[in-house]
């Protein structure tokens, strides 16, 4: 395969637009049209959304690459489809996945319209110089509205609406047009395959056998089965032990040749030795390492503490957090000691739903019982001095007494972000209320419609796009499911880091039998201290299950207390107080006891549910 004849695309959307469909219509035909060796692996599966968490939540979290053929005009064409994944969180994987691509698909839902996040990534794909082919999902539901949507998407990004090609990934309709636009408009990859060997690193899992399994694109040269390679970053040198293409499962091939994207296992073992964005080279042959290399880490957004409900299990669970963060490089990983919980682990996410993901895998696949505190962002400590350090943890934050004259910190940052926010007029205000209820600040709005375009139904006329500044810790939590049913669904979002600001802001500790319990702590906005120390005590007091003796729960800002509950003692035989009550009450009351003992996590003398940790303080 001679560079002439390879495409490198990605499929690029707003969340539910359709792109895991669409992915999945090209794999299963190809899966129907090809020799594939593998066995069936029912088709009726979405083969590309492989993990089970993905499935049940209907988003693609880890970029997935497949590769397939197309024939015409006589020539066999080797397209390289490089999924990304829908979700705001993980905006920093698609970044890297555009890198090795020279055009994208732009699918937009002709039901919806453009979307806050189809703005994001046609933004990103434009930055990475890419081609962009418009085009329009769902054109089989009947509030399809084509014609407005083509026209929203040369108001919103020039394209041209004769450009636009409308498709039903459900149906099928119009899907073999979009491959013949990726052969006809897409510019094939560039690469001498007589040159040095360049292979760009742009995706790492880790197998149990086979240790480091690289996705490389290979930007020139031939790259084959026993070559030695080495890493311009690490230096570290690799005998490559198996290579070929993602079909969309593995594929063994004799070689990847310029242009090419494909698996490549080499005798990589670490954890940290495969770097996102490094290039490999031939050992003893030079190459210019690709541009842009910054030992790629996204900012992660938000911490919490992982902890072994078991306190003996923490060897085992750090093993397990190290070999899952192998294949989501984005996850930062260090040890913290908990007084409340012991040894565990501080991560590092790129949004709440990254955490989530990456605990529910934490337990599906390693089989981890895990304890997870409230997520935090990071806050920028300004000290007296004029130096800074960032804090990921709640307790390292400053007491009241050190922000006092004289005290070691002059000022507190915290995260702020640029959020967008794409909405029906009818909605306009209520989506103002809830920026301001967050600390909104800059709000500013325009409309999105060109005149004479009003007639798009409701989800599609008269709508606003509004920006607006938000801290980021207002939106870690809870922010997308109001704005969500605030809007009737409506709503579109998306965000962009916009650096530090400085906030008003306290530490709220909480204490149980007059001691505080470190993994509880919260930072909260100086507003809203009254408000939130009554909430989580009102909360405490009713997950916490009674304990033989008496247990006040306090919330306190500095030595100042909040608010405070105090849990009454409860008799030594639980059944005792169901008098008269019948034998399957009894029983029923036993089996609850034991349904909140799975998960419980003792704290000094008290047993806490997971609830006090994470659960409950997501709700908020
Ligand atoms: P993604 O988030 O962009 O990956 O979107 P999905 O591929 O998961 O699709 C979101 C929803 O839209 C799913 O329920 C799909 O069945 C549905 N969907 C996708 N394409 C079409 C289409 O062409 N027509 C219709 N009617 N539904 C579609
Ligand atoms: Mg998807």
């Amino acid at each position: 395969y001679p560079c002439e004849v390879i495409r490198n695309f990605s499929i690029i959307a707003h969340i539910d637009h359709g792109k895991s469909t669409l992915a999945d219509r090209y794999v299963k035909q190809l899966l129907l049209t090809n020799t594939i060796t593998k066995k069936d692996k029912g088709l009726n599966q979405q083969v590309l959304d492989k993990l089970k968490v993905e499935r049940e939540r209907g988003i693609t979290v880890k970029a997935q690459t497949a590769s397939m053929f197309h024939e015409k005009d006589g020539t066999n064409y080797l397209l390289n489809l490089i999924d990304t994944p829908g979700h705001v969180d993980f905006s920093w994987e698609v970044a890297r996945s555009l890198a090795a691509c020279q055009g994208a698909l732009l699918l937009v839902d002709a039901s919806q319209g453009v979307q806050a996040q189809s703005i994001s990534v046609f933004h990103v794909a434009r930055e990475k110089g890419l081609t962009i082919i418009p085009v329009l999902n769902k054109i089989d539901l009947p509030a399809a509205q084509p014609e407005i949507v083509a026209l929203q998407m040369q108001s919103t990004f020039g394209l041209d609406p004769s450009d636009v090609i409308q498709i039903s990934a459900k149906t099928g309709k119009g899907v073999e047009k979009v491959l013949q636009a990726i052969v006809n408009r897409i510019p094939p990859p560039v690469g001498d395959p007589s040159a040095p060997l360049k292979g760009f690193l742009f995706d790492s899992s880790y197998d149990r056998y086979r240790g480091v399994i690289s996705l490389m694109s290979i930007q020139g040269g031939v790259l084959r089965k026993g070559d030695k390679i080495a890493s311009c970053h690490t230096r570290k040198k690799y005998e490559v032990t198996e290579l070929g293409i993602m079909h969309p499962e593995e594929v063994p091939t004799d070689c990847l040749r310029p242009g090419q994207v494909g698996f490549v296992a080499c005798s990589m073992k670490e954890s940290g030795e495969a770097h996102i964005g490094d290039t490999f080279h031939r050992v003893g042959q030079l190459v210019e390492p690709m541009p842009g290399f910054k030992p790629a880490k996204a900012m992660a957004s938000v911490y919490a503490g992982i902890y072994p409900v078991d306190s003996s299990d923490f060897l085992k669970l750090e093993e397990s957090i190290k070999r899952l963060s192998l294949t989501d490089r984005s996850v930062e990983v260090t040890r913290e000691t908990s007084s409340a919980l012991g040894q565990g682990c501080r991560l590092g996410f790129l949004g709440t739903l990254h955490m989530d993901v990456f605990r529910q895998r934490l337990e599906d696949e390693y089989d981890a019982n895990v304890i997870i505190t409230a997520p935090t962002v990071p806050y920028q400590i300004v000290h007296r001095d004029g130096k800074t350090s960032l804090i990921s943890n709640p307790t390292e934050f400053p007491d009241p007494s050190e922000f006092a004259s004289g005290g070691r910190v002059r000022a507190v940052l915290e995260p702020i972000v640029k959020a967008s926010i794409i909405v029906p007029e009818k909605y306009f205000s209520a989506m103002m209320d809830l920026c301001f209820e967050h600390r909104g600040t800059d709000l500013d709005w325009q409309p999105m419609e060109a005149p004479g375009q009003a007639d798009g139904g409701e989800a599609m006329s008269n709508r606003v796009f509004m920006s607006v500044t938000l801290p980021l810790a207002e939106i870690v939590t809870g922010f997308f499911d109001k704005l969500k049913s605030r809007s009737s669904g409506f709503a579109s979002f998306d965000y962009e880091d916009a650096g530090y600001q400085k906030g008003d802001l306290r530490k709220m500790t909480f204490l149980l039998n007059h001691k505080p319990v470190d993994a509880l702590a919260l930072i909260v906005h100086a507003k809203a201290v009254d408000e939130t120390g009554r909430y989580w005590v009102e909360k405490l007091f009713k997950i916490i299950p009674r304990q033989l003796f008496e247990v006040p729960i306090q919330a306190a800002v500095g030595n100042t207390i909040i608010a405070r509950r105090t849990l009454s003692a409860l008799r030594a035989d639980v059944t005792a107080g169901l008098y008269g009550g019948h034998y399957e009450r009894k029983l029923k009351h036993l089996q609850n006891q034991k349904e909140s003992k799975r998960k419980m996590k003792r704290v000094g003398r008290i047993d806490l549910p997971q609830e006090a940790f994470f659960d409950l303080l997501s709700s908020k």
